[in-house]
């Protein structure tokens, strides 16, 4: 069988790495949450691990 559904557009509209086909069209489970996620809300930002903020300690000690 002709498999013309790889080429048409092979690559993760997020990242543009080679999609995986159980996460079709996104190349992993991560980019496909992004993608829902910022359907869920845009504006609206989740805490993400890959940028720590590091002003906590100080609000901690401004708040007692
Ligand atoms: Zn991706």
């Amino acid at each position: 069988m002709p498999n013309k559904l790889v080429s048409k557009s092979g690559s993760c509209p997020l990242c543009r790495k080679p999609r995986v086909e159980e996460f079709k069209p996104f190349c992993s489970r991560g980019c496909r949450d992004r993608d829902l996620l910022s359907w869920f809300g845009e504006g609206y930002r989740v805490p993400v691990v890959q940028a720590p903020d590091g002003g906590m300690d100080g609000d901690r000690l401004e708040d007692q």
